[in-house]
């Protein structure tokens, strides 16, 4: 993965100028937010099970071996195989591996973020399958060659009429395809899943993610609203579960209660339309014998564990940190220039491909809290990014501009008086550059805050003055 810093700035500032993100994203500021706080309402319960969500997962953090081998075993006692992955080429590679054994050709998958950090469906194309992602809005930017934008909506950027411009292009000798002008959301719909029906049928190998892995019962757990996941499962004649080791849970109880969190955080339902239990030879579907695999990912996961980031391993990937961020509220998913956007993304991504690649992830962001509060396992994001800013200052990794400021800055707050003399004469010099229009629109010093708003001419005393009741500026 190439450095995201310069990336970052490039990308948001197309997305700042993207009129079809810009609508998409207004939707998305209103909708998400708003069916969240529509079904806690409805949940009193709520803060209690978030509560016993934070236990349960650290409890997990500190014993994570005990409970990844009680799940290994749970598997292979139930005929299915354990497959470890210390990094995102070996994940892929077992993948591939696996695929080959089993003389495979059309492979399914149902939309997994586990696999979009390994890089899965590349591996797999390079090794000469044929991939086809089955969750409706992973299919779309599939064919658009996109990474996803969101964590629960991997298609949320797009407009309808994106879409159906996407699909007329791609499903060119199907009888349902049809020109973008005349295309409803049904529509559209109805012509993916007849497309996908045939990839279902005709696939050998069916690849799913896991929302939980549940320990004593060598199950796997997956949340979806299209169904997709299960046809993945039970159709073609192998099955491949890919899961980071940090979704292990102990037993069903705990799942439901995380589960409770999960649908109301990520989507306002109390539960989603299908959630499935797949454990090797568990389906009634499928014969007794059917390969079950399941690929545990560590892929820095277990670097986490005992560190001051690891609360971030505690996340159920509900996307509630994103739907509240102000930040991804205006550029969106794909200009964090990672796989996982947004508060969390900021302080995964670091954990995932370093911080000398990814520094300016964790600075972008307001620290206004509102991640943190709507957070179902109170992942402390704020101070988690906080911890790599500061290690990225450590280490030297900020700009040479932001490091000259701070000092710059430590220099007078360490010395009051000379502090309150700057600020004043600061203000009144602000105040006399702006004093035919009542603000300012550019300055030699931060050009890329003032070229999206004015900056309004100081007025009066400074903050300093008027809280010691000094009069002397007027
Ligand atoms: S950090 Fe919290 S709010 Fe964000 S995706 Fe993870 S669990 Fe959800």
């Amino acid at each position: 993965m190439e450095n995201q810093s310069h990336r970052f700035d490039i990308l948001s500032a197309e997305a700042l100028r993207n009129h079809h993100l810009n609508s998409s994203l207004e939707r998305l500021r209103g909708g998400l937010s708003w069916t969240r706080a529509a079904a806690l309402e409805q949940f009193p319960q709520f803060d209690q099970a978030k509560v016993r969500a934070v236990e349960v997962k650290d409890h997990c953090l500190r014993h994570l071996d005990h409970y990844l081998e009680q799940l290994e075993s749970a598997v292979t006692a139930q005929g299915g195989q354990v497959h470890w992955a210390i990094d995102a080429a070996a994940a892929s590679q077992t993948v591939v591996d696996l695929c080959r054994k089993h003389s495979a050709h059309k492979v399914i998958k149902s939309k997994s973020m586990v696999t979009e950090e390994i890089a899965l469906n590349r591996h797999l194309e390079d090794a000469g399958f044929e991939v086809t992602e089955t969750d409706l809005g992973e299919y779309i930017i599939q064919l658009r060659q996109e990474p996803p934008s969101h964590i629960v909506g991997p298609a949320i950027h797009l407009t309808v009429d994106q879409v159906a411009q996407t699909f007329a292009e791609h499903h060119t000798d199907h009888p349902s395809a049809r020109r973008p002008e005349r295309a409803a959301v049904s529509d559209l719909v109805t012509e993916a899943r007849e497309v996908l029906r045939s990839r279902f049928l005709e696939a050998d190998v069916g690849i799913t993610g896991a929302n939980f892995l549940v320990a004593d019962s060598g199950t796997a757990v997956v949340v979806t609203n299209e169904g997709n996941a299960d046809l993945c499962a039970v159709l073609p004649r192998v099955q491949i579960v890919v899961a980071g080791i940090d979704k292990v849970v102990p037993n069903a109880r705990e799942t439901a209660n995380l589960l409770r969190l999960l649908t109301r955080s990520a989507t306002g339902q109390p539960c989603a339309t299908y959630t499935s239990f797949f454990s090797p030879g568990g389906h009634a579907q499928s014969p007794p014998d059917r390969p079950f695999h399941l690929v545990l990912v560590d892929n820095g996961r277990s670097r986490l564990v005992g560190s001051e980031q690891q609360d971030i391993l505690r996340c159920i990937r509900c996307g509630a940190c994103m739907n509240h961020c102000p930040v991804y509220a205006e550029i969106g998913g794909q200009a964090y220039g990672s796989v996982y956007p947004g508060p969390m993304g900021a302080v995964w991504t670091p954990a995932l491909v370093g911080l000398e690649r990814s520094a300016v992830l964790p600075a972008a962001s307001t620290f206004c809290g509102r991640c943190e509060s709507v957070c179902p396992v109170a992942i402390p994001l704020p101070r988690l990014m906080r911890n790599w800013r500061a290690e990225a200052h450590e280490r030297g990794l900020d700009p040479p501009a932001t490091r000259l400021g701070l000092r710059l800055w430590r220099w007078f707050a360490e010395r009051p008086g000379a502090y309150r003399g700057v600020t004043r004469a600061a203000a009144r010099g602000l105040a006399w550059l702006g004093r035919r229009h009542g603000y300012l629109r550019s300055l030699p010093i931060g050009r890329g805050w003032l070229a999206w708003r004015d900056l309004p001419s100081p007025e009066g005393q400074t903050f300093m003055d008027l809280m010691r009741g000094d009069e002397r500026l007027q």
